[in-house]
């Protein structure tokens, strides 16, 4: 099938087919519609508005599971998606990964920048890796890739990977956007532990510790133990069952330890559902999402006419003593539409 604007949108978009293509799990049509999504064109945001509200509609209540990764460069994020994804394509499940990253973030560009990454999972018809956007600026990023997960979700795919590296604000970005956050470290030398930031371990649901495998085997083992410990100490969530967060080890490398992991993941999502955590948290999130949209809309206002030009004009009779700056302040905010 295909779909007019190929590859960059441009021209007429066919909304109708796209949303029939997504709809149908076509990931040509998907890549599509996340370039539309993407795009800065104000005939495509009213576009790609008009398709979202389109699959809300054509496949109501589609869910993935969303899961957030995060981890520094080298822990071994593309070879845990890369085992992860093949063993759950492998039970006959699709899987979505998206980035979350202003791409000056990662060396290599995008997330395919580096062709190595990921190439099987990357070949697997059931599994969709969409690189990382090209914007820079969180703001951006972060709603790309919102609207990236539900089309991904409205395509059917049963999991939806949102990977970051850990560069602080993109952690919390993820979280607001996945139902289960993992964090993946490595085996640590000595007392790595206060490396990873207090509020980051307080995101995580599992704490994954990588490359228990060879040499490395006994180090991963004492920095699992160390972070259970440390789990424990932290003050325990509402939407937990008992013994959550909890860490685990893993070799992304051998495969091991994948499947209990994604047990434990399984079994975290199940309780949540069970006790309305879930549904809340996703509630909780739409409306973080609202109002965040919100404020980058006021933001975005300011920085055109006739608000612009209101703005200087009010700042200058604040400069010259005219106005109190909260007068002036209240002036705009009253006539800001
Ligand atoms: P990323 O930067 O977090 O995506 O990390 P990569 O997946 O690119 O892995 C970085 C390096 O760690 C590569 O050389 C991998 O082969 C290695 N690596 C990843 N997972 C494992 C593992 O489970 N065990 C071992 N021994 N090495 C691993």
């Amino acid at each position: 099938m295909a779909y007019p604007g190929d590859g960059m949108v441009r021209g007429e978009i066919d909304v109708a087919a796209l949303t029939a293509g997504v709809a149908a799990g076509d990931r040509r049509a998907l890549a599509r519609a996340i370039t539309l999504v993407e795009s800065g064109r104000a005939d495509h945001r009213a576009q790609a508005l008009d398709l979202l509200g389109r699959l809300r509609g054509a496949v109501p209540g589609r869910q993935a599971l969303r899961l957030g990764l995060s981890g520094t460069p080298g822990v071994g994020k593309s070879t845990f998606i890369e085992s992860f994804g093949l063993m759950l394509t492998g039970q006959g499940k699709r899987v979505a990964v998206l980035a979350v990253d202003p791409s000056s973030a990662r060396s290599g560009g995008s997330i395919l920048g580096d062709k190595t990454r990921m190439e099987r999972l990357s070949r697997d018809p059931q599994a969709f890796i969409r690189p990382s956007p090209s914007q820079a600026q969180m703001g951006g990023v972060a709603r790309r890739t919102r609207e990236a997960v539900a089309l991904c979700e409205a395509a059917g795919f049963d999991l939806v990977l949102i990977e970051t590296v850990g560069v602080g604000q993109s952690e919390t970005v993820v979280s607001e956007l996945c139902d289960l956050f993992l964090l993946l470290l490595a085996p640590a030398g000595g007392d790595e532990l206060q490396g990873v930031k207090r509020g980051i371990m307080e995101m995580a649901d599992l704490i994954l510790v990588n490359k228990a495998d060879g040499d490395l085997k006994p180090a991963a083992l004492r920095t699992m133990a160390d972070y259970a410990g440390a789990l424990r100490l932290l003050r325990r969530r509402p939407q937990d069952p008992e013994g959550f967060p909890k860490a685990l080890c893993v070799s992304a490398l051998e495969t091991s330890g994948l499947t209990a992991a994604w047990e434990e993941m399984q079994a975290l999502a199940l309780w949540r559902q069970q006790n309305g955590h879930w549904t809340a948290r996703r509630a909780a999130q739409a409306r973080h999402w609202f109002e965040e949209e919100v404020r980058q809309g006021l933001l975005s206002a300011l920085t055109r006419d006739p608000a612009r030009r209101r703005m200087e004009e009010l700042g200058q009779a604040v400069t010259q003593g005219a106005l109190t700056p909260e007068a002036a302040a209240a002036d705009l905010l009253r006539n800001l539409t």
